[in-house]
């Protein structure tokens, strides 16, 4: 991967050159954010989500009318992709039939998600060099009805020390929703199950170390006042929303990257947009996640049981 050389290089967007029908469609009314507004937005994040969003499967939030319409989420290639998409067939898909699983490798494939009105980029966990084995692990944070901010916080920072309990490096970004998303970078050695049974395992010794602050079960019942550690986009085939991801939610929200020293009452989970992040990340000394792909460890295997 080329990395930037200097802040200027780093600013630059690339050119796109995919053609928007429609350009001034609007997608959020609420903000004023058009397709092509959006297609400006990929542009000049494209450096920085990239390494995300590349060469790996993708589920696609495609929302026509705009975030006021009916919504599509699609996990499989439809006619009329733009060229610059790419198709890849799940090697454990057993229906041949199956409508292929859709991927990007450039500006231009992004671009022509935008053009198919996809406002939202959910990709897996492991890449398509890799399917078995994720790179990433992704622990959403979900609060219940009347959880404070500064308890999210407090949950992303307790996530954060058992994964590096567990030798693990850990990175935290807003969902662009509710909440915060806490994400692990992995060397892909461990296969999708044993990646699952440490996130679950996670997951519920928090509730049962904390029975009043986290749930592990996605019962909304039990939700109330309390912080459901989702620990199941941790399987195959599941997503979570990537890395400078817009939200198809009203004020045009993005999925943000942080440093762990920025989370505060300050930045809220839908804090960052489409239309403040350009002014964010050029004032960025460096990218909070710059080490993410450096910082990748192999999970450890698990510890045998004391008994
Ligand atoms: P929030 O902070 O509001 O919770 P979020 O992105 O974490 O934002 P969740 O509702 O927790 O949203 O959803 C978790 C993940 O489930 C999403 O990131 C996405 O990858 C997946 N997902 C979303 N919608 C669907 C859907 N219709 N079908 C299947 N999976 C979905
Ligand atoms: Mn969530
Ligand atoms: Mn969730």
């Amino acid at each position: 991967r080329e990395v930037p050389k200097a802040k200027s290089d780093m600013a630059k967007a690339p050119r796109r050159t995919v053609t928007l029908t429609h350009p001034d469609r609007v997608y959020w009314p609420d903000a004023g954010v058009t397709k092509e507004g959006l297609a400006d937005y990929y542009a000049e994040v494209w450096r920085f989500m990239a390494p995300y969003i590349v060469g790996r499967p993708l589920a696609l939030l495609r929302c026509p009318s705009g975030i006021t319409g009916e919504k599509f989420f699609q996990k499989h290639a439809w006619k009329g992709l733009n060229k610059h998409i790419v198709l890849v067939n799940d090697p454990k898909e057993k229906d041949k039939d199956a409508a292929p699983l859709i991927a990007i490798n450039d500006l231009d494939g992004l671009i022509g998600l935008v053009q198919s009105a996809v406002l939202e980029i959910h990709p897996w966990g492991s890449t398509i060099a890799n399917w078995e084995q994720p790179d990433t692990i992704n622990m959403d944070l979900d609060p219940g009805d009347g959880v404070g901010w500064e308890a999210i916080i407090a949950a992303a920072e307790e996530v954060r020390q058992r994964l590096t309990d567990a030798g693990l490096a850990a990175f935290v970004k807003t969902s662009g929703g509710k909440g915060l998303h806490v994400v692990a970078p992995l060397k892909p050695k461990a296969k999708w199950p044993e990646v699952k049974a440490f996130t679950k395992a996670i997951a519920d010794s928090m509730a049962s170390d904390s029975p009043d602050h986290y749930v592990s079960t996605i019962t909304k019942s039990k939700r109330r006042g309390k912080i459901l550690i989702d620990y199941l986009r941790n399987q195959r085939g599941m997503t979570a929303v990537a890395p400078y991801s817009t939200r198809a939610r009203p004020g045009a929200a993005v999925s943000m990257p942080l440093a762990w020293d920025e989370l505060s009452p300050a930045i809220g989970p839908d804090y960052f947009t489409v239309l403040n992040t350009p002014t964010r990340l050029a004032a960025l000394k460096s990218d909070p996640w710059s080490d993410f792909h450096t910082a990748a460890k192999p999970l450890a295997p698990p510890k045998r049981q004391a008994r």
